[in-house]
């Protein structure tokens, strides 16, 4: 893929960049261990003080920041201007949270003294989706340099404007030269970065076939990853649930950012009493919705962000409904310009197939329907992900039962997933490993080092002098 700006509306390439040589890769690698040597000495306020700065940033430019969301991967327009706020409190959290979070913290031993000192790592790797453009670096480099850590940013290859813009945002907010740059560089380039010893570490936020790639050159070089992967979240509705607002979240939680979220709910999972019921209002209010050009705000599903994800999707509903699903809605890409794709509902999903297996990253939605709250359960964890959940029953040993045995890192009940820079956020199973968000989130990228001191020994000797 080039690194080009492709207004996925249009099809139109509006800009292209080179991507780094090896000897301008390396100059960035070697100014980032560098700046970190100083970097690390700063203090907790003085980087409190330049994370504020960038919030202020990010929401008096949150118009301009969300028009270049749009521009590049087809981000409804209020929905960019709305993450760029997003950020700001990611910030604003960090910047406040982080002093408590990496105080000492006394560990009791043997010892006269002994506790937990939280330092960093060193230059941190980030690569990055482009689905949330801004937030999925934010949330990552937010913690990261207030932890003391530098950051260096492998940003989609669509992306490269938001990329840059950030990088601006921070040197313009304070952050010193050096402590968080931009690499223009494809994946193959990846795997240079990882094998360079002044490299501490690797976040990714992306698919599972990016995550076993970069997991296995972090692996060789023994190197911590955190890896936040794809998703295909269970929606569950019981008997019990409120239909209207279960309907209702079900659509929003379906077309959040045109599909393209990984915790988006992706398979519906409906009790059989209810499934009628349901079924109606899901099919109706996903055909109503209005896909369109993502800069008009009465816009609901914009175009999906590359022509790639488009065929993608379109070739994953063609073997749906080969393997024998049924259409109740959609099941086409639009024809226009532009990568759109008709808000679908897919049915009698055969097991295996790829709405039933796999992601789908764009607004299609499976339906299933179930006898009780197991079967509910055995059909949510019938996939190789576990990211998130929504569960929605008025049931109190129901909910306890969701709550405990749903493979995956979050469980919502009556309440759509939502990231939330106070909880922890991440998966299990294929979905990946580690956190981000909450206080995991900061402690991903540090060193634990442990501080044992025995005050004693200066007395002893003092006594055999
Ligand atoms: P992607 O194709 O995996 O790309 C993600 C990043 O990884 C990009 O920067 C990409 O660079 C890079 N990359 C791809 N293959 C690589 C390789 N072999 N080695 C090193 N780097 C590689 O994913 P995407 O299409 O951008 O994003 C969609 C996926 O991200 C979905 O599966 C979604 O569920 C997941 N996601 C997960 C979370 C989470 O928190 N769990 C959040 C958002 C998205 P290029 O662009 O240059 O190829």
């Amino acid at each position: 893929m080039p690194i080009a700006t492709i207004n996925p509306a249009t099809g139109e390439t509006l800009r292209t960049f080179d991507p780094l040589t090896d000897a301008e890769l390396d100059d960035k690698i070697e100014h980032a261990a560098r700046t970190f040597r100083t970097y690390r000495r700063t203090t907790l306020s003085e980087r409190a003080a330049w994370l504020l700065r960038a919030a202020e940033i990010l929401e008096a430019e949150q118009g301009a920041l969300g028009r270049l969301m749009t521009t590049e991967m087809g981000k409804l327009v209020k929905a960019g201007g709305e993450e760029a706020v997003k950020c700001a409190w990611g910030c604003r959290f960090y910047a406040e949270q982080a002093p408590r979070m990496l105080a000492d913290e006394p560990a009791p031993s043997t010892a006269t003294r002994s506790f937990v000192r939280y330092q960093p790592l060193g230059p941190i790797l980030a690569v990055m989706p482009w689905n949330f453009p801004f937030w999925q670096v934010f949330r990552l480099a937010a913690p990261a340099l207030m932890a003391g850590n530098v950051v260096l940013l492998k940003h989609a290859s669509n992306v490269p404007q938001c990329a840059l813009a950030i990088e601006d945002i921070l040197r313009r907010a304070g952050f010193p030269d050096g402590s968080f740059q931009t690499l223009l560089i494809p994946p193959a380039q990846v795997q240079r970065v990882l094998d360079d010893p002044r490299v501490a570490a690797v976040s990714l936020t992306g698919s599972e076939l990016a995550g076993r790639s970069v997991a296995a050159a972090a692996g060789r070089q023994i190197k911590k990853a955190v890896l936040e992967l794809g998703g295909s979240d269970p929606f569950i509705v019981m008997p019990s649930a409120d239909m209207r607002a279960a309907i209702d979240t079900a659509v929003k939680g379906r077309v959040v950012n045109s599909g393209q979220s990984c915790i988006a709910a992706k398979r519906f999972i409906v009790a059989e009493a209810v499934a009628d019921a349901f079924e109606r209002g899901f099919t109706e209010k996903m055909q109503a919705l209005k896909v369109g050009d993502p800069l008009d705000p009465a816009t609901d599903v914009g175009p999906l962000a590359t022509r790639n994800t488009l065929t993608d999707l379109d070739d994953q509903v063609r073997r749906s409904i080969a393997a024998g699903a049924r259409v109740l809605a959609g099941g086409h890409p639009l024809e226009r310009p532009g990568n759109y794709y008709a808000p679908t509902v897919l049915t009698d999903i055969e097991r295996g197939s790829p709405a039933y297996a796999e992601e789908l990253f764009g607004p299609v939605a499976a339906l299933f329907r179930v006898r009780d709250a197991g079967e509910a359960i055995r059909v949510a964890n019938d996939t190789a992900f576990g990211l998130g959940s929504s569960v929605w029953t008025n049931d109190a040993a129901e909910r306890a039962r969701f709550i405990d045995e749903i493979e995956a890192g979050q469980v919502f009940v009556n309440g759509m997933v939502v990231s939330d820079p106070r909880l922890p956020f991440g998966g299990i199973k294929n979905s990946g490993y580690g956190r981000e968000l909450g206080v995991y989130g900061i402690r991903e990228f540090i060193n634990v080092k442990t501080i044992w001191i025995n005050d004693a020994v200066h007395h002893r000797e003092s006594l055999t002098e």
